[in-house]
């Protein structure tokens, strides 16, 4: 079937400029449906040939676009674009967006409207209804947007700020925020905050008396410290934090560990991460700092989350006994593979098993008659603690089992982690 023969099967129907163009959608470029429809019309009115050619953004007649309520396929929806652009506009009153994606549910009954044209006429040049009414919609919204609000937003199909869905046959939108990203490293100075929150191992976060009813079994975390400004900036609904791994409670934080913040359904995008990172550090000067706060694409969670960073370890140690300097330099045996078992501290949440961790450099200095300064340097994973006390022989090599007499942990810092090449600004 050619143009001309599809053009005068479609004449026979009760078809709207749209959907008469949209049989054609993929003749042409640079034109909407119903100026395709327009050409089409005036030359089979005036008898001539339509090539595909003739489908040009500089043969489009002068016209108004007819609005004919009785199409069998749409049944007038074409005439409501500007009610549902209308409609999403006021949807997304609330949230600041810089990219959009709009969609429609239409009913079924339309789907089948147009099928029933394409049993005749045929798939060829076609375009969905569908697709059409997000493409005009979206534009209307657009035009909303900057005239009213100043925003020159544009649409994105991977990851919009804001993905909305006109459902027409419930005139209702749908919206989904999508969350804002941000990229960061952060210092702990403090011994009694955990990374994240922590819910109280008594209710299980319920609330309790224990708790004092908040549900938490240490009353801030980095996360929450972080978070607090942050969401409160966005106006955001909640926080989830994802860090490059975590330290222990009881350990500082001193060789910024990366992180990333996720903020759910912002309603602010446009915020100063400079003078928020300046807020955060001044709120929390004892407890943390943050750094280089930068907005981040979504795969950033998943890479900062799989990073297998070395770290260096410093760590203070108890000794039972006093040590000679010989037995000390027996800990040069510690380089090399060590094999860990699930430490005693953690049994009750991780699965037994042995792990063999290498550990890259030690150093040492006796700070004190029966006190050792530890510098450890470290494959991601390793169990600092445990390689001093070796847990009961669950650890192997151990400081302890290697000089010979008990040692413990008294405190630990996390002094370096290994970032990757383009972080070496930091
Ligand atoms: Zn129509
Ligand atoms: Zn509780």
């Amino acid at each position: 079937m050619d143009i001309k023969e599809k053009a005068k099967m479609l004449e026979e129907r009760k078809l709207c400029d749209h959907c008469f163009g949209r049989q054609f959608a993929r003749l042409g470029h640079g034109l909407e449906n119903y100026e395709r429809a327009w050409i089409i019309k005036e030359r089979l009115e005036e008898g001539k040939n339509i090539e595909e050619g003739d489908i040009d953004p500089a043969k489009v007649p002068e016209k108004e676009i007819e609005k004919k309520e009785d199409c069998e396929v749409c049944e007038g929806l074409f005439k409501d674009l500007d009610k549902f652009a209308k409609r999403v506009f006021n949807a997304l009153d609330r949230y600041e967006l810089e990219t959009y994606l709009v969609g429609t549910r239409i009913p079924p009954e339309i789907t089948n409207n147009e099928e029933k044209v394409w049993a005749e006429v045929g798939r060829q040049w076609v375009e969905p209804i569908k697709s059409e009414l997000n493409r005009l919609i979206g534009k209307k919204l657009e035009e909303r947007l900057e005239e009213e609000r100043n925003i020159d937003a544009t649409v994105d199909f991977d990851r919009a700020d804001v993905n909305a869905v006109m459902d027409i046959e419930k005139d209702h939108v749908e919206l989904q925020v999508n969350s804002l990203l941000i990229h960061g490293f952060y210092n702990k100075y403090s011994r009694e905050i955990p990374q994240t929150k922590w819910p109280c191992g008594n209710c299980r976060g319920k609330g309790c008396e224990e708790c004092d009813w908040t549900g938490k079994q240490y009353k801030e975390s980095v996360e929450e410290l972080v978070a607090e400004l942050v969401v409160e900036a966005t106006k955001g609904l909640e926080s989830k934090f994802h860090g490059a791994g975590r330290e222990d409670i009881d350990a500082r934080c001193l060789g910024k560990r990366e992180f990333v913040l996720e903020i759910l359904e912002p309603r602010k995008r446009e915020i100063d991460l400079e003078k928020l990172q300046e807020k955060i550090n001044n709120k929390n000067k004892d407890k943390l700092e943050v750094f280089n706060l930068e907005f981040c694409e979504k795969g950033m969670v998943e890479r900062v989350k799989s990073r297998d960073a070395n770290k260096t370890y410093r760590a203070v140690v108890e000794l039972e006994e006093g040590v000679g300097k010989k037995e000390l330099e027996k800990l040069e045996k510690l380089e090399g593979t060590v094999e860990q078992k699930t430490p005693t501290r953690v049994e009750h949440r991780r699965a037994q098993k042995t792990r063999k961790r290498e550990v890259k450099d030690i150093r040492w200095e006796k700070t004190g008659d029966k006190e050792l300064e530890l510098e450890v340097k470290g494959e991601a994973g390793l169990y600092v603690k445990e390689l001093i006390s070796g847990d009961q022989s669950k650890t192997k090599p151990s400081v302890s089992q290697l000089i010979g007499v008990g040692a413990e942990c008294d405190s630990l810092d996390v002094i370096d982690i290994e970032k990757p090449s383009s972080y070496k600004q930091l």
